[in-house]
């Protein structure tokens, strides 16, 4: 079954590490001193408690987190983090967000039904094609914080490095890139990610919030949008995706005992990213980078290829190649190639070889 596995590189749901795959299958019918399968057994059972325990320890070990810092698992994956987080710190003020792209930009007008989201810097005439240098943000005084989309999935540009808030509370959404590097956590007030591009399936958002900011959560929001019940419930005010926490339990676990550690997984996927860059670069224009090299992803490597009618069959006779998911999103077209923490060296050594060789017999 495994050998039809093919490289996927879509950009989410994303590939997962092989050795999660099968250790939840090994699982699957017996969670082991549980009799049932992880999906069948209480989420306020103690197997499941360990499960969610270590999914919360391994990602404060691997971001280095202090006890100043919750890490919940909210439902309604990132997209419902637009909103909660404006429900709970926005409340009718202001807030600047940064727009580099389809995901702020999503994240700026959720947050809009909450308050004034204001745009203090925008990519959009350049096509975001990259991220602001660090001066250029116009942060109001009055901004109750500073929001970030860390990597734009859909575009390809990322940060080299947190915008600076100007000690407003930092909040970022790192969805396509969340622990793909390291990065110095104490920036951030608030921190999300939608688990099913770097850490596990769909439906469930990873959240690390720094508990002072609970102070500043209204009263009378719906329990399930607030924060203070999420931190005080241990993220099980209800019934939390329990199958999808298992998984990033071992997705982190992988990530840490398996790889290492984030500076590890940083030297793997800088040298994942190089590679492509590098075909594209040499290419003399038949591949073509729509992200500014200093911005570019090394989690979404977005491209465009020859003649339109070129990059249908490179897509295409990709496919065929057991290269799976190139197809760039829906609004912006193009090429896109997925290669998070999951996506195995291998599999970009031979998108690689693929794309220097339909050059040789295309360009
Ligand atoms: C995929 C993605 C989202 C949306 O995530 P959902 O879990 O589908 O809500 C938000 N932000 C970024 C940067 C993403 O890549």
């Amino acid at each position: 079954m495994t050998s039809n596995r093919v490289f996927n590189f879509s950009a989410g749901p994303a590939t997962l590490p092989l050795p999660v795959l099968e250790q939840a299958q090994k699982e699957l019918l017996c969670y082991p001193g549980a009799g049932a399968s992880v999906m069948e057994i209480s989420h306020r059972s103690d197997a499941f408690k360990g499960i969610l325990e270590e999914a919360k320890s391994n990602i404060k070990t691997l971001l280095g987190i202090s006890d100043e810092y919750a890490v919940l698992f909210t439902p309604g994956g990132a997209t419902m983090q637009f909103s909660m987080l404006a429900m709970n710190f926005l409340k009718g003020a202001t807030a600047d967000y940064i727009n580099t792209g389809s995901w702020a930009k999503k994240a700026m007008q959720a947050a809009a039904r909450c308050g004034t989201a204001r745009s203090a810097w925008s990519g959009q005439e350049e096509k975001f094609n990259r991220t602001p240098q660090p001066e250029e943000p116009e942060l109001s005084p009055e901004a109750a914080y500073v929001h970030f989309t860390s990597n734009e999935t859909i575009e390809g540009i990322q940060y080299a490095t947190e915008p600076d808030a100007k000690g407003k509370p930092l909040f970022c959404d790192s969805s396509s890139d969340f622990l793909c590097r390291p990065i110095d956590i104490s920036k951030y007030a608030l921190l999300y990610a939608g688990a099913q591009k770097n850490i596990g399936p769909s439906g469930t958002a990873v959240v690390v919030l720094r508990k002072d900011m609970l102070e500043q959560v209204p009263d009378g929001l719906h329990p399930l949008l607030d924060y203070k019940v999420m931190e005080e419930n241990d993220s099980l005010y209800n019934t939390p995706a329990t199958f999808t926490i298992y998984i990033i339990s071992l997705v982190s676990r992988w990530l840490l005992k398996e790889i290492g550690g984030l500076e590890k997984m940083h030297v793997i996927n800088k040298h994942k990213a190089k590679m492509l860059y590098e075909v594209i670069d040499a290419s003399g224009g038949f591949y073509r980078g729509h992200a500014q090299p200093a911005c570019r992803s090394i989690m979404n490597v977005t491209f465009r290829v020859g003649t339109e009618e070129q990059e249908k069959a490179f897509l295409s006779q990709a496919k065929a190649a057991g290269l799976d998911g190139l197809k760039g999103h829906r609004s912006v077209g193009g090429c896109r190639a997925s290669i998070y923490n999951a996506m195995p060296v291998d599999g970009v050594m031979t998108l690689r070889d693929f794309m220097l060789e339909f050059q040789r017999t295309n360009g």
